[in-house]
């Protein structure tokens, strides 16, 4: 049975803004990370909310992962309505990363861009997903971790708690054991300090709270240009050796270990997935499947079934054989173009802005893309409501009279949400 031997909590402002919108909670066996954001230090406010939800305790029955879900939504509702009856805090939100943990487990309950990681045998794994743009698009292969941290965007996040009347909260049970330490932080922390150097600074302090003071310096050294809040703690085996989980390592993120009604929502959640409004054009890659896009777009491999012709023969055959699928396939692939020329649909542009495509929301394997850019509004996916996102960048195929509608409708402010 684990349970927690030693913890360390504290946030501190940074050294560009004014005020600190973060808030945390840390009682064993529950910890959680709360970085608010909105207008007039509302940000504060929906963060602090987060973090008196848990202090009411979590609510009873179903697993860890529920509970700690059930809270997150609980807060949700109350900062969305709190916002609506204050003009002052419309739109305030917070990201909420959550941990409980259990008798051979840490449950984890996560929206937003904070992060969850767990450090083991000297490896620092990522537990949560960010929801946000450039985490989406790190995720697709469209940005690498590099250059997601110096993206524009970075700080877009496209779930929190208090924007919408409604979350999905993301839910993660994880196999613990002795030794291990959990970290659970604000993007003032990842966006300053790189994993390597988080992962040397926690390994070098032997105490968690010297490895927390050490971790919330060195951001503010690179410039704490956001606020920083560092919650660590390490778990020891009270119950003899026997027990612990022999836990995989590697490639178990992100993972269910129980079987508990989560799990379905956890599926069902990863089958929509792609589409939580973000439906970027450019990272169309894993939708090839809703369009019948040619996959051969580089030239097929020589292939001869024939075991032993006399040499020469064969080289003949094979130019026979390569020409007939260089002619194929490049009747294909007109074919295709011309038919990518009529068709158009609507998406989001790599800045988060809404935009209008001609060609098929597909990439073939070498990078050839099968659709151009054809208008970019001024209208940021971000300003959509969740639910409309999901149907307006569907990346379904309109015509291009449709297409300038639907954007311009959106430029309007004339699509009702
Ligand atoms: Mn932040």
């Amino acid at each position: 049975m684990l349970r927690v031997s030693e913890h360390f909590h504290k946030t501190d402002t940074g050294r560009q803004r004014k005020s600190n919108e973060d808030n945390l909670f840390a009682r064993p066996p529950v910890f959680a990370v709360a970085d608010g954001m909105g207008g007039a230090r509302a940000g504060e406010v929906a963060s602090r909310m987060v973090r008196e939800a848990l202090e009411a305790g979590l609510p009873d029955g179903g697993s860890a992962e529920e509970r700690l879900a059930e809270r997150a939504r609980e807060a949700n509702r109350a900062i969305h309505d709190l916002a609506l009856s204050n003009p002052s805090q419309a739109g305030m939100g917070t990201t909420l990363t959550a941990a409980y943990v259990g008798e051979d487990a840490v449950s984890l309950a996560h929206v937003g861009d904070s992060r969850a990681y767990r450090l083991r045998d000297g490896q620092l794994e990522l537990l949560t997903r960010d929801h946000s743009l450039v985490g989406e698009l790190v995720r697709r292969g469209k940005l690498t971790e590099q250059e997601a941290e110096e993206h524009p965007q970075r700080s877009v996040i496209t779930r929190a708690l208090g924007p919408e009347p409604d979350v999905e909260v993301d839910t993660w049970s994880y196999p613990a054991q002795a030794g291990d330490v959990f970290l659970l932080c604000s993007d003032g922390l990842t966006s300053m300090v790189d994993e390597a150097h988080i992962t040397q600074l926690v390994r070098e302090h032997g105490d968690l709270a010297q490895a927390g003071q050490a971790l919330i310096e060195e951001a503010n050294q690179r410039g704490g240009r956001d606020n920083i809040t560092v919650v660590l703690f390490r778990l020891e085996d009270v119950s003899g050796p026997a027990t612990a989980a022999p836990a995989p390592t590697g490639e178990d993120r992100p993972t269910q270990v129980d079987l508990e009604p989560v799990t379905a929502e956890q599926a069902r959640e990863a089958a929509a997935g792609g589409q939580e409004g973000l439906a970027e054009a450019s990272t169309a890659a894993g939708q090839g499947d809703r369009t019948a896009a040619p996959r051969r777009t580089a030239p097929l491999p020589r292939r001869e079934p024939a075991p032993d012709p006399p040499r020469r023969r064969r080289r003949i055959r094979g130019l026979r054989t390569a020409l007939v699928v260089v002619v194929v396939a490049a009747t294909i692939l007109t074919g295709a173009w011309i038919a990518t020329r009529a068709v158009y649909f609507v998406g989001a542009e790599p800045e988060g802005f809404v935009a209008v495509y001609r060609g098929l929301p597909y990439e073939g394997p070498v990078g050839l893309r099968l659709y151009e850019r054809t208008y970019v509004s001024a209208v940021p996916i971000s300003e959509l409501p969740a639910a409309r996102r999901r149907t307006l960048l569907d990346h379904r195929l309109r015509s291009r009279e449709d297409a300038q509608d639907l954007v311009r409708k959106l430029e309007l402010g004339q699509v009702d949400a």
